[in-house]
């Protein structure tokens, strides 16, 4: 007989755990009238045209044409209602709390201390800025030889990564919006598993100028090398392995310490996602995210459009009135965002999260919303920013796997953990990233991709208690340098694709 789960005791749609045949008996009696896939919604209960479909207790909008008890709800059926009213939005209303530490977890890792960095690194790597595009062929064999001749010399540290990216010229560097990718370059540099080194590389005549990204005692001989001023390759080459001897020199000399989990920041995100993630992976994952915040450390997560339609229920969490503030400004500057390109919020579900079962971004949000646990949230960033305070934190980014990637390293995550449904082999260089199954089809199918299923939870053979325990204890081993997840072990990483919202020229 296959499970169905339904979530709230109010919902009147469910979902099934595996495929179903038309006339299939289900759990708690109900007959598919249809064959229904896995993750698709079956209705409990006859529905007429209009009325609302319930899941996590809300609705997720009004149907089009009615639907008999154990027949299917497809995306098609339903309508997607307005977006809630940002304006005036109760907070601190939630009396939030996390659970308590279980004695038997750790609350002390083994990082890198990080000069002028709020938290300590996880691993210890030379990351070398760009100006602009135009240097990346050059770093990237200067990058390739440097692995090949200087790192073996350098035993302590893990590795050397060209920040390479597409911005600093043919851009307009004034627009009101180059606030976001300035201050994100700047601030992924600032990274704690760059230990502080500071190594840009410029071509001469961009528009991102050194001195928009570096601090002034910073922008000099000792870290920058721009290519104009160089007579030929092989010399660019010279200069480029000579600073990065003597960073690698000093960074050698970093050392693992043990440290507090208050030192610690991780960030969180999910993609591909499915039915299955905001019942399985998200809510480990949010377990995993309380366990930490009463454990000191910080926790970020993150996609605007993913939790818009819950933006109520994040501002019902916040610590205090600026933070709710903030949190309605971010979202409201995204809704003139996509209004500005003629879209609206329900341009995110990929064809990929439908297949998956989820109908709408209404949806979609429930479940993303899932990973933030219940903390408080003690502060809102706007993209690339940096936290001032240590906790529950939400930093407003785009959805985009590999654009929320990046931002998240600018605002000082040294170790990401990633719930998919779907599947992606996403992976960032200097960070390591934990992925998280939602089904264990997947966990089976990916076995070397994926480090945790959570899939057991909708099987009923583990609790999301056990699974977050699970993500907590692979956070604190990874962090440590004790464990590698599949996408580090391989080098799988992304591009660092930087979020752009200015015109280019
Ligand atoms: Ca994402």
């Amino acid at each position: 007989m296959v499970r169905i789960i339904k979530i709230k005791p109010e919902d009147n749609a469910a979902i099934p755990v595996e495929d179903v045949k038309q006339g299939e008996v289900l759990a708690g009696g109900l007959t598919a009238l249809c064959s229904i896939p896995q993750g698709h919604k079956i209705a409990l209960a006859d529905l007429k045209p209009g009325d609302k479909i319930i899941r996590y207790g809300v609705s997720l909008g009004g149907l089009k044409t009615g639907v008999k008890a154990g027949g299917l709800i497809s995306e098609q059926m339903l309508e997607l209602p307005e977006a809630s009213c940002l304006d005036r939005m109760p907070w601190g209303t939630q009396n939030s709390s996390v659970p308590p530490l279980d004695p038997s977890l750790p609350v002390f890792f083994d990082g890198y201390e990080a000069p002028g960095a709020f938290y300590a690194g996880t691993r210890n790597i030379l990351g070398i800025m760009t100006g602009v595009q135009c240097v990346t062929g050059v770093l990237n064999v200067a990058v390739r030889k440097i692995r090949e001749e200087l790192l073996p010399q350098y035993p302590n540290v893990d590795g050397v990564t060209a920040l390479n990216h597409a911005y600093g010229c043919g851009v307009a560097i004034h627009a009101r919006e180059s606030v976001i990718p300035i201050r994100t370059l700047k601030n992924i540099l600032r990274n704690p598993n760059f230990g502080g080194e500071i190594m840009a590389v410029g071509l001469g005549c961009e528009k991102l100028t050194m001195d928009m990204l570096l601090e002034p005692e910073e922008n000099n001989t000792d870290n920058v090398i721009i290519l104009q001023e160089q007579n030929g390759f092989h010399a660019m080459i010279k200069a480029v392995m000579a600073m990065a001897e003597r960073k690698l020199d000093r960074l050698n000399r970093r050392r693992r310490q043990r440290l507090p989990l208050e030192r610690l920041c991780i960030g969180f995100q999910c993609g591909g996602s499915d039915a299955f993630s905001g019942i399985t992976a998200n809510p480990s994952a949010g377990y995993a995210s309380d366990l930490l915040v009463s454990a000191g450390a910080t926790v970020l997560f993150s996609e605007v459009t993913e939790v818009r339609d819950g933006a109520y229920l994040l501002a019902a969490r916040c610590a205090d009135r600026e933070t709710a503030q903030k949190l309605a400004a971010e979202m409201n500057w995204y809704d003139r965002y996509l209004e500005a390109g003629g879209v609206d919020r329900s341009a995110n579900p990929s064809p990929g999260n439908k297949k998956g079962g989820l109908a709408n971004i209404i949806e979609k949000a429930m479940g993303s919303i899932a990973k933030s646990g219940t903390a408080p949230i003690v502060e809102v960033l706007s993209p690339g920013e940096r936290p001032s305070r240590k906790g529950l934190i939400f930093a407003a980014t785009p959805a985009s796997d590999f654009v929320c990637g990046p931002l998240q390293m600018a605002s000082g995550i040294s170790l990401q953990v990633f719930m998919t449904g779907r599947g992606t082999p996403y992976g960032l260089e200097a960070v390591p990233v934990i992925k998280v199954s939602s089904r264990t089809a997947m966990k089976d199918v990916w076995y070397d991709l994926i480090d945790i299923n959570a899939g057991s939870i909708a099987e009923g053979t583990e609790s999301i208690e056990d699974v977050g325990r699970r993500i907590y204890n692979m956070i604190v081993e990874t962090a440590s340098g004790r464990h590698k997840p599949w996408a580090e072990e391989y080098g799988i990483f992304n591009d660092l694709c930087i979020f752009d919202p200015g015109p280019l020229t």
